[in-house]
């Protein structure tokens, strides 16, 4: 039986990370969660989302980037992203990890690089969302996030922030009075007990909580959760509050229960869908492993059809 920690423990292992990106064969088992290797795909797979009344967030996997002219290269394909996104006409925001612009080689460098993104976005009328990453990086993260939101504004920049985090209440109560739109998620990385609560229903309680700050809070956030009782939680209290149904977002990712995306969407809420592609999906993909290992099967299986 594999484990939830073994798989976290082998999506942070540099050199099974460099043999994926050239390994083929893995592209097919791989196409359930990521939407292909160029935009052009994710493109494509982004008007398909639309097609049945989802939006999208475009992301570029590569996380953990420790050469500075690779973080160059994460820029360039920002603004191509941003401009291909106006070109087709498609509906969609983009999504950045830091550690891709830099964060583990110095934060200025990943700040400019992180600013020269959303100053394009900003350019263009669209919006960036900075994914959250291990707990080490929580507050550079967050200082980051604050220095971009106060020079580009609420519509421009986003964050994510994790319900298995402590912190998080303390930073959504803060982050609102700014105010900043978040996006809440339960969190996918390997934390220990004195940052992450390490009981699951610790956590759920801890997004319903969150998620009833956010919608009462007047700003537009996004409810990131495949999970049909968080859903459920959402729309009671959205119901019970009287807030609309475009006060906020449902978000869920690439390939994981899309017929509850279509089935939101087809009720009226907003529904926007997290599209990653790129070589670099090694880290991703073992996430998504990690949170249902039973998918392990389903890839198997699949790699052996016809
Ligand atoms: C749009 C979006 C953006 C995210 N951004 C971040 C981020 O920036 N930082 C971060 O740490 N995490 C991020 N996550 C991941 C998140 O933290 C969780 O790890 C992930 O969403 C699983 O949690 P859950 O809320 O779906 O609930 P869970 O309790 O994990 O799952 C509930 C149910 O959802 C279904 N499900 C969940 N995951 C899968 C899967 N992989 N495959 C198939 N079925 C599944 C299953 O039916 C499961 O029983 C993001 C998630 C989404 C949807």
């Amino acid at each position: 039986m594999v484990t939830k920690s073994t798989l976290l423990y082998l999506s942070r292992q540099e050199r099974l990370k460099d043999f994926a990106t050239t390994f083929k064969p893995f592209e097919r088992m791989t196409a359930r969660f990521v939407a292909g290797e160029d935009i052009a795909e994710a493109v494509l797979a982004i008007k398909q989302l639309n097609a049945i009344g989802c939006t999208a967030s475009f992301d570029h996997l590569n996380e953990g980037v420790s050469r500075m002219e690779e973080t160059k290269a994460e820029v360039v394909e920002y603004k191509n992203i941003l401009a291909k996104i106006d070109e087709s006409g498609i509906q969609s925001n983009v999504s950045i990890k830091l550690t891709q612009f830099g964060l583990d080689i110095d934060p200025e460098l990943t700040y400019r690089n992180a600013r020269a993104v959303v100053e394009e976005a900003a350019r263009r009328g669209n919006f960036v969302r900075v994914d959250m990453e291990g707990s080490n990086v929580t507050q550079v993260t967050i200082d980051i996030f604050k220095r971009l939101r106060n020079e580009f504004g609420v519509d421009h920049v986003g964050i994510v922030l994790q319900s298995y985090l402590r912190r998080t209440y303390d930073d959504v109560k803060e982050l609102l009075k700014i105010p900043a739109r978040i996006r809440i998620c339960k969190g996918a990385y390997n934390e220990g007990p004195d940052a992450a609560f390490p009981d699951k229903k610790d956590v759920d309680d801890n997004y319903v909580r969150v998620m009833k700050l956010l919608l009462s809070s007047g700003t537009y956030h996004g409810i990131a959760t495949h999970d049909p009782r968080m859903i459920e939680a959402t729309i009671d209290y959205a119901q019970k509050e009287s807030i609309g149904k475009d006060a906020f977002e449902f978000q869920m990712l690439y390939g994981v229960r899309r017929d509850l995306q279509e089935q939101l969407a087809r009720d009226g809420y907003k529904m926007r869908v997290y599209v990653p592609y790129g070589k670099h999906w090694y880290p991703y993909f073992m996430r998504r492993l990690a949170e249902r290992p039973a998918n392990i099967w389903f890839i198997v299986k699949n790699m052996f059809k016809g």
